[in-house]
């Protein structure tokens, strides 16, 4: 037997550490994908999606076999066609990502941007929004650690009566997610994230006016693998129509459990509190948020200035030696910034704890 490995320590925007219920459902043994049990399990995962979403009861929810970004793709290949305008609120790395899938899926594109560290204005939504078939944005926007305004901009899409699809993929599960009373019609998040479970499927959330629009289609859905149709003979029908990662669900199952379980406000009140504290314990130390609007920061995924003089690729490296992962900019911001994950179970005292003994030795 190998010698068992200390526990990496990850702080990273995900993936985030495997909760312990979702790591022994892992370990399961294999049943058939279209054993019985399984389509229990999954009705079981469909209803909790809907709790996690705040969905209306008539909503389909699912996994899609894949990662976050499977979840993103899914919603353009299903709900765009060719031609389709859609407005893509463009703030960061996953908002130019769906832009760039809205346009593979033949969607013309509208841009509606923000200066880097800075939210989406709704007024810039609602300036453009003529003639569009769909909005798209992004809830937290990884890459520079800022919240958009997702309610502001639901109730200009409600009012415009065409589609909204967010990305939960840093929301869901650790932050309010309100898809009926907002007024989203696809969300999706990537498992590895805010639920702790692994990387591997991705829980979506389908509103029945985004069904009526996948209904009305003119043309087939270019993704086999994840039309909508397809999803449902398996999930409602059972019937077959590929093979699902069966441990993945049985993980992701546990994991939603163990969320719902502590209740998704005592989640979001964990990150704010944790947040505060390592702000607080970080600021001495000559780190500042890099989001001005306090209201624009994703409390997730803290973005944090480097002090003056911190040489951001060695502190990363030397951190690394006491088995911690921290994860730096991207593009624009590398150098610059860190990003701290607060979802799931990386969101706790203990990993925290550890970073700062190790600052202090390397800093102090
Ligand atoms: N959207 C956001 C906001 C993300 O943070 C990520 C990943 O970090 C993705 C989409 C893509 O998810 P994945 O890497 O699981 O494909």
């Amino acid at each position: 037997m190998r010698p068992s490995l200390p526990e990496p320590v990850l702080l990273t925007p995900g993936p985030t550490p495997i909760h312990p219920d979702a790591r022994e459902a892992l370990m399961r043994p294999m049943i058939g994908h279209m054993d019985p049990e399984l389509f229990a399990l999954n009705a079981e995962i469909q209803a909790d999606l809907r709790v996690l979403y705040g969905t209306a009861p008539e909503a389909f929810t699912a996994l899609v076999a894949g990662t976050g970004s499977l979840g993103m793709e899914a919603g353009f290949a299903n709900l765009v066609e060719s031609g389709d305008e859609v407005l893509v609120c463009a703030n960061g790395s996953f908002g130019r990502r769906m832009a760039e899938m809205a346009a593979r899926y033949g969607a013309r594109v509208r841009l509606v941007t923000a200066p880097l560290g800075e939210s989406i204005n709704p007024a810039d939504v609602a300036a453009h929004i003529d003639g569009v078939s769909m909005v798209a944005v992004v809830h937290g926007e990884t890459s520079t650690g800022v919240l958009n305004p997702v309610p502001e901009i639901a109730e200009i899409v409600r009012h415009a009566g065409v589609l909204l699809t967010v990305d939960a993929v840093t929301t869901a599960g650790m932050q309010p997610f309100r898809m009926e009373q907002w007024g989203v019609d696809y969300a999706y998040t990537g498992s590895q994230k805010c639920l702790s479970a692994p990387p591997g499927t991705a829980p979506i959330a389908v509103s029945e006016r985004a069904l009526a629009r996948f209904s009305a289609r003119r043309s087939p859905v270019p993704l086999w693998y994840c039309d909508f149709e397809g999803l449902r003979d398996y999930w409602v029908e059972h019937t077959y129509h590929h093979t699902v990662p069966v441990n993945l669900h049985f993980a992701l199952h546990a994991a939603l459990r163990a969320a719902l379980q502590e209740g998704l406000e005592a989640r979001a009140e964990r990150v704010r509190q944790l947040g505060y504290a390592v702000v607080s314990a970080l600021e001495p130390l000559g780190f500042s948020h890099y989001v001005k609007q306090p209201e624009a920061r994703l409390p997730t995924v803290l973005a944090l200035r480097l002090p003056e003089g911190l040489d951001d690729t060695i502190v990363r490296q030397a951190l690394r030696t006491h088995g911690i992962s921290v994860t730096g900019g991207l593009g624009p911001t590398a150098g610059v910034i860190w990003r701290l994950g607060l979802m799931g179970e990386a969101a706790r005292p203990a990993p925290y704890r550890a970073l700062m003994v190790a600052l202090e030795t390397l800093l102090g």
